[in-house]
């Protein structure tokens, strides 16, 4: 190995879930771009448990290479664990990280990597044209609403993971020893500076989005309650504004009972803001929940996923 290959400049850290028919595709046009960009790189793939041989076309392309090297999970513990594996393992005075099934076209690092050089800690890939399904899209925008207040910072696309590190961020990524991160929100609150390119978004190549419905809320809980208490603030002022308005109604009744007597009617309507009521309990009840599990799983300790096979 040459010394520049101890040192890479450059480390693309790439997270795959059952990306089997993505992979040969992917690894081309990224070796097509890095050789145009002449920086001594490494890449790091990440299998996270696949079931679908990845890690046996791991093992062949890294057969091919020194400058490729491959993490293997022993089974699947989500996007954001397997990042933060890559940057581990990193070696990069930057860290590159994009999807694995080519919907972050690797030919846009250059455009990232322009920005670093102007000397911005984080810059963000903004998934200006989407490729996703429209429930997708519009629940993604409201998350990215509600991410740029809770963490501080601006940008526009926080689940886009065409982005570019700075080491002194890697590290202070590193150091943080919460069970559940998501990683771009984590940069951007530690980052000194963050810049957002707008780059270009291609529909999935091979399968479908391997986050399931469940995955993908998971994921929103892990930024919304994982950077701070605004949640569960939220829902007290909620409960502060039902509470008066559920005093102003006892008042408006009670000056109807004077005025126009006993009534029955409206029982349903009663009914209807019952279950508001209940519901927002529940919700509340449901989020605190939340908190304490996640305390649960903070305090337990256990490690953010298990390497079952390196490839150096
Ligand atoms: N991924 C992963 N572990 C998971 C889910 C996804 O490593 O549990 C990888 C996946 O293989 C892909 C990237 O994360 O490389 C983005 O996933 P996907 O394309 O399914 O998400 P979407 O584009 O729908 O946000
Ligand atoms: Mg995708």
């Amino acid at each position: 190995m040459s010394v520049a290959e101890d040192h890479p400049e450059l480390s693309i850290v790439i997270p795959l879930y059952n990306e089997s028919a993505n992979i040969d595709a992917l690894h081309e046009r990224l070796l097509a771009v890095l050789a145009k960009l002449g920086r001594p790189f490494e890449i790091i793939y990440i299998d996270d448990g696949s079931s679908d041989g990845t890690a046996d076309i791991l093992r062949r392309i890294h057969n091919n290479a020194d400058s490729i090297r491959a993490v293997i999970f022993n089974r699947n513990y989500g996007q954001h664990a397997a990042v933060a594996a890559g940057f581990e393992q990193a070696r990069g005075e930057i860290v590159v990280t994009l999807d694995g099934d080519l919907q972050n076209p690797p030919e846009e690092i250059p455009k990232l990597l322009e920005k670093i050089d102007e000397g911005y800690e984080v810059v963000g890939g903004w998934r200006k044209e989407r490729n996703d399904s429209p429930p997708r899209l519009f629940f993604s925008r409201f998350a990215n609403r509600i991410a740029a207040r809770i963490v501080g910072v601006e940008t526009n696309d926080y689940g886009c993971m065409l982005r570019a590190y700075r080491r002194s961020v890697v590290d202070r990524i590193r150091a943080c020893a919460e069970g559940s991160i998501f990683i771009p929100a984590l940069a951007n609150s530690f980052a000194a500076s963050v810049a957002e390119v707008p780059i270009a978004h291609a529909p999935r190549r091979f399968g479908r989005s391997r986050y399931t419905p469940l995955a993908l809320l998971r994921l929103n809980f892990d930024l919304m309650t994982g950077f701070s208490l605004m949640p569960i603030q939220l829902v007290s002022v909620t409960g502060i504004l039902v509470a008066v308005f559920g005093l102003a109604f006892a008042l408006f009744l009670l000056l109807r009972r004077l005025i126009v007597g006993p009534e029955v009617e409206g029982v349903f309507t009663l009914f209807a803001i019952l279950f508001f009521f209940v519901g927002v309990q529940i919700l509340a009840l449901g989020l605190i929940g939340e908190y304490v599990g996640r305390i649960y799983m903070e305090v337990r300790r256990r490690p953010r996923y298990v390497i079952k096979e390196m490839l150096n």
